[in-house]
């Protein structure tokens, strides 16, 4: 097969959708690599190392769609690569369809094959191409909110690790799923107490048998939210209802009883958020300031670390990239049941429900 893999075009976007190993993966499986010149820079990955993994390198985005059985990329294609994508193509990226219509239709009218990373689903329910993403982004909330707690940047003045003869600071995380975790383990790796709250028991049981003694569960319900909020110094929000948007947690009126200067990294901001009063805001302008609690609300924290989270996502992906390009789609999908689930467009066809839902289409 060919593919093919172009260089994102979606502003701020450093990720790409293959490194030089997959490209080397593809090739010992005997199939054709073109990767647009200049795609992997931005998250360390230069021509010359696609060319010695066995790659073609070619100038324009339009060479690289008009040559390939099967686009890999990171981001939904956006207005400009529309027409780009050819009919019967294979296009294996992030889509999130039941956000844009508009891209929707593109997708339709194109008539690919639209396998979204988003809803490949594995048989436990767990959606293996989004855990790495959350993963970064778990990590990275606990590394954005103890510099936002500087105060040059308007935060309270605490060290998240403390020093001898001084507390730590106190981090309240709110979800118990990856994001939470992976959040409560950096925290508790600085030192910081760490307070975790989920509904979910077995989450919380979990939590508790592998985290040190300084990380502490409880129940999520409004009155441990509001004891909690008025003692800690950095909340994270990694809460997620499936298909849902986030509760609101956290309302306005809790704000004043938090420390001024204390900072919210609400990490669950691009399902609406689990505080009231979060906005999305972007890496060139991440917080602003309510009530004197700075909030950090960036929509897409893994792009800020492009390294780290292109390894992180062409880990999980390279193997469905590989096998859809050893067998073809039909096949790959017949095998794969949670590859399958990924399948959201099909040659002019909706074939993934809660997307007709989304925009109340008929079925
Ligand atoms: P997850 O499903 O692994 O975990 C969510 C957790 O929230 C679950 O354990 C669930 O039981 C818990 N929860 C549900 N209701 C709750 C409540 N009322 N109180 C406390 N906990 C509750 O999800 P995840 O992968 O950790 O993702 C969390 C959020 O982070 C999602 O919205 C995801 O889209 C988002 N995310 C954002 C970025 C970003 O760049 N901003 C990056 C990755 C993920």
């Amino acid at each position: 097969m060919v593919v093919g893999v172009p260089k994102e075009i979606k502003n701020n976007e450093s990720r790409v959708g293959m490194t030089p190993a997959g490209v080397f993966e593809l090739v010992k499986n005997n199939h054709t690599v073109y990767v647009q010149s200049g795609a992997g820079e931005g998250s360390g990955f230069f021509n010359q190392d696609y060319q010695k993994a066995g790659a073609i390198i070619l100038d324009t985005i339009g060479q690289v769609y008009a040559i390939s059985d099967m686009i890999v990329k990171v981001k939904e294609p956006i207005a400009e690569e529309y027409k780009l994508v050819q009919k019967g193509q294979i296009v294996f990226t992030y889509f999130h369809f039941a956000s844009s219509e508009a891209l929707t239709r593109a997708m339709i009218d194109s008539k690919a094959i639209c396998i979204a990373y988003e809803t490949v689903e594995d048989e436990d329910g767990t959606l293996p191409l989004l855990t790495p993403m959350s993963e970064v982004a778990g990590r990275m909330a606990i590394q954005q909110g103890a510099k936002y707690l500087e105060k040059p940047v308007k935060g309270r003045g605490v060290l998240l690790g403390g020093v001898p003869g001084v507390a730590p600071g106190r981090v309240l995380v709110l979800g118990a799923g990856t994001v939470g975790i992976q959040a409560a383990k950096m925290a508790a790796g600085l030192g910081a107490h760490v307070t975790i709250l989920d509904v979910n028991m077995k989450r919380l049981r979990y939590v508790n048998d592998i985290m040190p003694n300084h990380v502490v569960t409880e129940f999520s319900n409004e009155f441990n939210i509001r004891k909690h909020i008025k003692t800690h110094d950095l909340i994270i929000g990694g809460v997620l209802l499936k298909g849902a948007k986030a509760p609101n947690l956290i309302t306005k009126d809790m704000l004043k009883e938090m420390h001024p200067g204390a900072v919210i990294v609400d990490v669950a901001v691009d399902q609406g958020g689990c505080v009231e009063t979060t906005k999305p805001t972007t890496h060139e302008d991440p917080i602003y300031i309510i009530d004197d609690v700075v909030h950090y609300c960036v929509a897409n924290m893994p792009g800020a670390v492009p390294y780290t989270s292109t390894m992180a996502l062409t880990n999980v992906t390279l193997p469905y990239v590989v096998k859809l390009a050893n067998k073809g789609w039909q096949s790959a999908c017949n095998s794969d049941k949670s590859l399958a689930k990924g399948l959201n467009i099909v040659e002019g066809e909706v074939v993934y429900k809660e997307i007709t839902e989304a925009f109340n289409w008929e079925p």
